[in-house]
């Protein structure tokens, strides 16, 4: 990949996208000089050339909020890059997730892979501080009763051709089925990656 870039063309200096490996936001843009990009690869963690610091800037040097690279791909014609990257904490020195404002026009499916990290997060937490915290410390019992439970009430709503108490009782049991899936150490990927292999 490396050689393929035309460094003359770029002026020395790669355009690079970030984007969360997850959700698919867009966090930050930087640039990186051939060592940045070498010593990105050779640790799979993105570092870039900082026009303001003169030098080799690892993105969470001081802060420990690394990008944990999962993937990276030239453009067509090998003058930028993107980077599919797995984020420690937040990217933004201001404190935000992403340099950039996310827009309220994003597709769905990106506030559900959010709502499973947030999900994730909570394992663990205080039980009197979350219901979905409460829920883990049940335990699997239990939370795997309200994915039946919510799942009778979808299958019911959706009989009497109630629209508004199908989409509720869908939504409480995506929620529900989420929790278990993070309780059995499962996610969505694992999920999504069965249903593309009986796709092929
Ligand atoms: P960090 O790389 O996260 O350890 O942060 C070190 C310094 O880099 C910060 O104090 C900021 O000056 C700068 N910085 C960190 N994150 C960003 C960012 N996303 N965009 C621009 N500058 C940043
Ligand atoms: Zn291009
Ligand atoms: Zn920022
Ligand atoms: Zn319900």
């Amino acid at each position: 990949m490396q050689n393929k870039i035309n460094w003359q063309k770029v002026g020395g200096l790669l355009p690079v996208i970030v984007q969360n490996y997850q959700t698919c936001e867009v966090l930050m843009l930087g640039y990186m000089n051939e060592e940045a990009l070498a010593k990105t690869i050779a640790e799979q963690r993105v570092t870039f050339y900082s026009r303001t610091k003169g030098r080799l800037w690892t993105k969470g040097e001081t802060s420990g909020n690394f990008l944990n690279v999962v993937e990276m791909s030239l453009d067509c014609d090998n003058d930028s890059l993107l980077i599919l990257a797995n984020p420690i904490g937040e990217t933004c020195h201001t404190g935000a997730e992403s340099c950039f404002h996310q827009f309220d026009k994003t597709p769905d499916w990106i506030f559900f892979a959010k709502l499973e990290r947030l999900i994730a997060e909570r394992k663990g937490a205080d039980p009197s501080t979350s219901y979905t915290a409460e829920l883990y410390a049940k335990g699997t019992k239990r939370i795997a009763q309200k994915v039946g439970e919510e799942g009778v009430e979808t299958a019911l709503a959706a009989t009497v051709k109630d629209r508004a108490e199908t989409i509720c009782e869908a939504a409480d049991l995506a929620y529900h089925l989420t929790v278990l899936l993070q309780d059995a150490d499962l996610s969505w990927a694992e999920v999504i990656g069965k249903l593309k292999e009986r796709h092929e």
